[in-house]
């Protein structure tokens, strides 16, 4: 079993990895920094570096660079650009190469290698990406309609506007949310979402063949959505585990912090939201929605507002679960849970019920290291 910490204290470096190595944890994964690489090595822990893989960062937060939706409108999302700019990839490649070269780096944990999702910006349409002249280049090469793809999201994105209705939605709250109805009526929106896999699975692929010939050693990470909602965003389980080795689900249930991109939490709710706010329909039909959407126990629930303040930690065993049922057994599977989770100790035995291999705990918070020791000592306990 193994457990993970992202992040940690950036005043304290040495002390705080010695109390997280007495703890059990065996190693971080944080920005790039040499020192605490350095730190981490000498006591015998792993220091994997996280990457944001389209950073908008410096001139590639101009607007060449930048993610364009359905109706040509530039978007920043999650801090990010255009996933199939060629500078933008380069980039991404050449700081795996540096990083990983660094003495003491045992890997790379990539981060954002996606599309835009529903709460990526507080601009809903930065969802309805990337319809810009790369991502129009990249469409033909892999031999999509590019027009069609562009057509039918647009009406997608109507349908969740309220100007078009489509049956989504017909038979809510009584279950069946008629989705081969929709993709049969709006085929471009499948091909999208294919599209988008592909683009992924392509630049994850460079990613690896990067990294092996930088160091044939280091492993290859990747922060990635939740398996219901990782398909909306072009990460395709199937296709990432030709290139990906240790895969790390964000599987944060009640997180709260500003937008929420990639909480499972905030990302559902928005959908629902969304639908509710342009009176597509009714609050108790948008939770049956996501219900059926997601699998999720939500009967309880009364309001899409509800589900963002927090789901079961039910859902954090399920989508573990659907993690290891889509990658086999043979890739490990480290989901990302937060710390501060009211639930810590449920949503850790959750996911290891689910079939993890171990837990990555986001992000370093001092104050709860007490509660997390606990944890930790009763799941190694049970191990032993
Ligand atoms: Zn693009």
């Amino acid at each position: 079993m193994q457990f993970l910490m992202h992040g940690l204290d950036n005043n304290n470096k040495a002390q705080s990895l010695k109390r997280l190595q007495d703890m059990g944890i065996r190693g971080i994964v944080s920005g790039f920094d040499e020192e605490a690489i350095a730190l981490a090595a000498e006591q015998g822990m792993k220091a994997y570096v996280c990457t944001h893989a389209f950073t908008a960062e410096g001139q590639f937060g101009e607007n060449p660079y930048l993610a364009e939706d359905v109706h040509g409108q530039k978007h920043v999302w999650f801090n990010s650009a255009c996933p199939n700019h060629p500078e933008i990839q380069k980039d991404h490649l050449r700081r795996i190469d540096t990083w990983s070269r660094t003495p003491g780096v045992s890997g790379i944990y990539v981060d954002g290698a996606r599309f835009s999702s529903p709460c990526s910006s507080a601009d809903f349409r930065s969802f309805f990406t990337c319809f810009c002249p790369h991502c129009a280049e990249k469409a033909a090469a892999l031999g999509f309609d590019f027009e069609r793809m562009q057509h039918d999201v647009q009406r997608l994105l109507s349908v969740f506007e309220g100007r078009e209705s489509l049956p989504l939605v017909n038979n809510l709250p009584y279950g069946g949310v008629d989705l081969l109805v929709l993709l049969n009526a709006l085929p471009g929106v499948g091909d999208w979402l294919r599209f988008r896999a592909q683009s992924i699975a392509e630049h994850m692929a460079d990613a690896a063949a990067t990294l092996r010939a930088a160091d044939p050693d280091a492993v290859l990470g990747m922060y990635i959505f939740s398996p219901s909602i990782a398909p909306w965003v072009g990460q395709d389980y199937s296709q990432l585990r030709q290139h990906v080795d240790v895969f790390a689900p964000m599987i944060y249930r009640s997180l709260q912090a500003g937008e929420g991109p990639a909480c499972l939490n905030k990302e559902t709710s928005r959908l629902g939201r969304e639908l509710v706010n342009h009176d597509v329909m009714t609050d108790e039909n948008a939770v049956a929605f996501l219900q059926t959407l997601t699998g999720f126990p939500l009967s309880e629930y009364a309001t899409v507002v509800e589900v963002d303040r927090e789901l079961p930690v039910a859902a954090v065993q399920m989508e573990t679960q659907r993690a290891r049922n889509l990658l086999g057994s043979r890739h490990p599977l480290l989901p990302i849970i937060q710390l501060d989770d009211d639930g810590l100790a449920q949503s850790t035995a959750a996911a290891l019920a689910g079939g993890a291999d171990g837990v990555n705990f986001f992000v370093y918070m001092a104050e709860r290291l007490p509660l997390l020791q606990k944890v930790l000592n009763q799941q190694l306990r049970r191990e032993s």
